[in-house]
């Protein structure tokens, strides 16, 4: 094994680790993004830190990759992941440095791993419905002011108990007001340019709702296989068109319909006779708006008016247009048991779109909660639990496999160590204070970063879905032990010259801070701030 490529490997991932260390945590710095177009953004998420730096060692490179998975599988996890797989290589070298040969770490590592998601599921515990606030408040802990937290944590729950999957929920952001005017709707906001007829009404209660998925028109090509260029057939194609759209909108409106919206155009003259009867017909929806208005409102979508009767219409209490600003906005809102409902962001721009990232992070991060159904306790109790057992468990197992299972279990303690830090305490001394809580039977004893002390989790609130952290461990382990397995870095034929000078060196020991980072493209500097 070429020793000095797989030494480089380690010391560009864990340069990775360390970049995005410091965010970790309720207490966690953000991190300043300023790219070439001088585009300030702050944001403490390790997934998009790692994809803002432009990292191009490949060994670095498959560390932000977790991140990345992790942000897509779950939503939340992706910093403890790096970290987590940081140390784990950190543990190796140390291995190695005392002539243990990478395969056995390998080995350790592999069998380390499974364990750890075993005893995971073991001190998982089955999730209450009120959980759900605690995780939603667990994972925004620290990214957002108490307040503005709240406010968002009931929006999310509200909206996933609603609509059970993120697809179902309509996410949207529009300029102006505060985040704090963020707002769930029981049902659905869509856009509105210049598609009403102004003599339709602005405002409808009890609205019966027809979906409608073509044109609301009358077809030439469908119905007339005529000369138009003779004035007489042009006239009785126009009596036609008129009395079949009369005819349609008395459909419309003798099935009880009083709001219409049409994923297609809706003729002119149809839009005439749908505003005299009252009717409120919106054109040109979106089809993934058709589809969530549908599960909002309990509405048939129909293709054909033959189809429109009573029970293909939908519910809402009131649909109504109005103005967010300088634009036009339609709110289809007191939805019964809707199942498609939306979220209303505002704010100005920059706060407003990280906060849109978050609140899609934080859905996908339910959505899998309300699925699993599992959590487990946070504040670092669940890492110091499964590494306390994790020793149990390798002074069963003979001679080097022991050796890596333990350095694993050492790994897992780097995040509550990295989260106290992150809080101005002494990581030391509050891992001894949990490891004895822990060997007490105190299984659910984490740290509260808010008041420095070591407490219940459950009862502190401090939980989070179980899947983020199997997650997190599975492909940490898993980055690990394919850095290690690594025994050289081959550039392959037509991979350029100027490209495989792009592969940057190490960084020297010491110096594992700094990140591979292309100079001067980005400023990376560290400051607190919220959003
Ligand atoms: P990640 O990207 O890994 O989700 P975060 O910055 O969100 O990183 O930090 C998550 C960690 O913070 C988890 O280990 C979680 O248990 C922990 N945490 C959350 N709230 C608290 C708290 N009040 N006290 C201590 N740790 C907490
Ligand atoms: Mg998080």
């Amino acid at each position: 094994m070429n020793q000095q490529s797989q030494r480089m490997n380690i010391l560009a991932a864990r340069a990775v680790a360390e970049a995005v260390k410091s965010t970790l945590g309720p207490k966690g710095m953000d991190k300043m993004l300023v790219d070439g177009s001088k585009e300030v953004v702050l944001t403490s998420s390790g997934a998009a830190i790692l994809s803002a730096i432009g990292i191009k060692h490949p060994a670095a490179k498959m560390i932000a990759e977790v991140a990345k998975t992790q942000k897509k599988e779950v939503g939340d996890g992706t910093t403890s992941a790096v970290v987590l797989a940081g140390e784990l290589l950190k543990k190796a070298e140390e291995l190695l440095d005392q002539g243990i040969h990478a395969a056995h770490i390998v080995q350790g590592y592999r069998s380390a791993g499974e364990k750890a998601v075993e005893i995971l599921n073991s001190i998982g515990i089955e999730i209450a419905e009120k959980d759900l606030k605690n995780i939603a408040s667990t994972i925004l802990m620290g990214k957002l002011g108490d307040k503005e937290r709240e406010h968002i944590v009931n929006i999310a729950v509200g909206a996933i108990k609603a609509a059970k999957e993120k697809d179902n929920i309509l996410l949207e952001y529009r300029s102006g007001g505060k985040l704090s005017d963020a707002e769930l709707i029981n049902g659905i906001m869509i856009d509105l340019g210049k598609r009403l007829h102004p003599a339709m009404p602005k405002k409808v209660r009890n609205a019966r709702i027809l979906l409608v998925d073509r044109e609301f028109e009358v077809k030439k090509v469908e119905h007339a296989k005529i000369d138009i260029t003779d004035p007489k057939n042009l006239r009785a194609f126009a009596e036609y068109k008129e009395k079949i759209l009369k005819i349609a909108a008395d459909m419309v409106a003798g099935a009880g319909a009083n709001v219409l919206f049409c994923q297609k155009n809706i003729d002119e003259l149809a839009m005439f006779y749908l505003a005299k009867a009252g009717i409120l017909g919106v054109r040109d929806v979106d089809k993934d708006v058709l589809e969530k208005l549908a599960k909002a409102t309990g509405a048939k979508i129909v293709s054909n008016v033959k189809e429109v009767t009573p029970s293909v219409l939908g519910y809402a209490g009131l649909v109504e247009e109005t103005k967010i600003g300088p634009e036009e906005i339609m709110y289809i809102r007191e939805c019964r048991n809707p199942g498609a409902v939306g979220i209303l962001i505002r704010g100005v721009e920059k706060g407003a779109v990280e906060l849109k990232k978050r609140i899609e992070d934080l859905l996908s991060a339910l959505e899998r909660t309300l699925k699993d159904k599992k959590v487990i306790a946070g504040g670092g109790a669940a890492e110091v639990e499964i590494s306390r057992r994790l020793r149990e468990y390798a002074r069963e197992m003979p001679g080097k496999g022991q050796l890596a299972v333990e350095a694993y279990a050492g790994a897992l303690e780097v995040i509550p160590k990295v989260v106290a830090a992150n809080a101005g305490l002494n990581p030391v001394d509050i891992l001894v204070r949990m490891r004895a809580e822990h060997e007490n039977g105190g299984l659910k004893s984490c740290l509260d970063v808010r008041d420095g002390k070591i407490k219940d989790a459950y009862a502190a609130g401090i939980v989070e879905p179980l899947r983020v952290k199997s997650q997190a461990i599975k492909s940490a382990t898993e980055v690990a032990n394919m850095i290690l397995r690594i025994d050289d870095v081959l550039i392959a034929k037509g991979f350029g010259k100027e490209k495989a000078a792009e592969v940057p060196a190490a960084p020297p020991r010491e110096d594992v801070t700094d990140f591979p980072a292309k100079k001067g493209r980005i400023d990376f500097t560290q400051m607190r701030a919220g959003l």
